[in-house]
This record gives C-alpha cells, sequence and structure tokens, in this order.
C-alpha cells in the first residue's frame, strides 16, 4: 500500500513536497534569482484558489505547490473558503478584493490572464520554477508516488521515462510536452 501523503518517499529519501535539492542550501536563502526574494515556497506554503483562478492549478502543483482548487472541494462561497484556508492552513489566492481583505495571508489577483496572475504572484513573492519532479497530481491535486519499473504502465503515459501516479485519483503522469510548456512560459515571465 502506498504510504500517506506526508511520508518520506521511500525511493529516494525525499518528501513529496520536498523540492528535490539536496546541497544543503537554505531553500529560499541561497541567492538564486527567481528564489532570493520569495516569501510563498512549496515548502512553506499550502496554497487555496478560489473559483475564478482554476487555471493556475497546473501551473502551481507543476512548481511543487499544494495547490486545492475551491470548486475541487465543492466550496465557492466566501465563508467556506476562509474556513477552509484557516483549517488546512492554506494561503487564499482571489480576485475578490474584499475577501482577501478580510483573510490572512491572502493574495489578491486582478489580472484577467493566466500570464499576466503569473507574473503577479511571482511580484507578490511566490515563487515559480517547475520542481524537480512531480510532487501533485495536476487533475486533483492529490500526491502522486513514482511508478516503479516492474509497475504496468498505463496505455496513454509513453513507453519509457520516470511516471507518478496520483494516490488520489489514480492519473499517471509524467514530465512531458505540458511539463515543458508550464517551464518554458515561467521563464518568460
Ligand atoms: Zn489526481
Amino acid at each position: 500500500m502506498s504510504p500517506p501523503d506526508d511520508d518520506p518517499d521511500r525511493s529516494d529519501g525525499r518528501s513529496p513536497g520536498d523540492d528535490g535539492r539536496d546541497d544543503g542550501h537554505a531553500p529560499s536563502d541561497d541567492g538564486r534569482d527567481a528564489g532570493s526574494e520569495a516569501a510563498i515556497t512549496p515548502e512553506r506554503d499550502r496554497l487555496l484558489l478560489d473559483a475564478m483562478l482554476g487555471g493556475l492549478a497546473s501551473y502551481l502543483r507543476i512548481c511543487g505547490y499544494d495547490a486545492a482548487y475551491a470548486l475541487d472541494r465543492g466550496i465557492e462561497d466566501d465563508g467556506a473558503l476562509r474556513t477552509l484556508a484557516a483549517e488546512e492552513g492554506r494561503r487564499l489566492l482571489t480576485r475578490d478584493r474584499d475577501l482577501a481583505a478580510r483573510t490572512p495571508g491572502a493574495v489578491r489577483l486582478t489580472e484577467p490572464e493566466v500570464v499576466d496572475r503569473l507574473r503577479e504572484l511571482r511580484e507578490a513573492g511566490v515563487r515559480l520554477e517547475p520542481a524537480d519532479r512531480p510532487s501533485r497530481c495536476g487533475a486533483c491535486n492529490g500526491p502522486v508516488e513514482r511508478i516503479g519499473p516492474g509497475d504496468d504502465r498505463p496505455g496513454y503515459a509513453p513507453d519509457e521515462g520516470p511516471l507518478w501516479r496520483c494516490l488520489d485519483c489514480g492519473q499517471a503522469f509524467w514530465k512531458g510536452s505540458h511539463w515543458d510548456d508550464v517551464a518554458e512560459t515561467l521563464a518568460s515571465l
């Protein structure tokens, strides 16, 4: 059986939220351009996207964030969003000015386009770099585990290369063209 969400990955000893850097540097204080000022990182922050911001989910998950989407969780109204954010320790990302003002730690986004919203996030201190390997399901935000060499590979997956499987919905993932597209978009911000 698979380990729970926050157990160390048996294959390499890293936790699923780990960004994979094993060089001993502090994650946010090693002078890298994009990371040096980041106040919000996948290691420290869990996120909650309001109903308007679902388009950001796959970007944030590829960056390693535990990024829950309100509609996936069946909630839409402000009170339920604030409750979920508080209960799960999630930082709320929202387009709603009043809701942002009333929710501690919330980040308010104003732009209509995804790329511009990503730029807003970076300006707000959110570290946006593709993770070394998938840690969150792009479809449902569940934790993922590596599919071992002896395990069955689903027919829709490539025949070779590392694969991961969502522990919640079973979807398989690999670092394919979508991953590359996201990386390219993030690099262009
Ligand atoms: Zn999933």
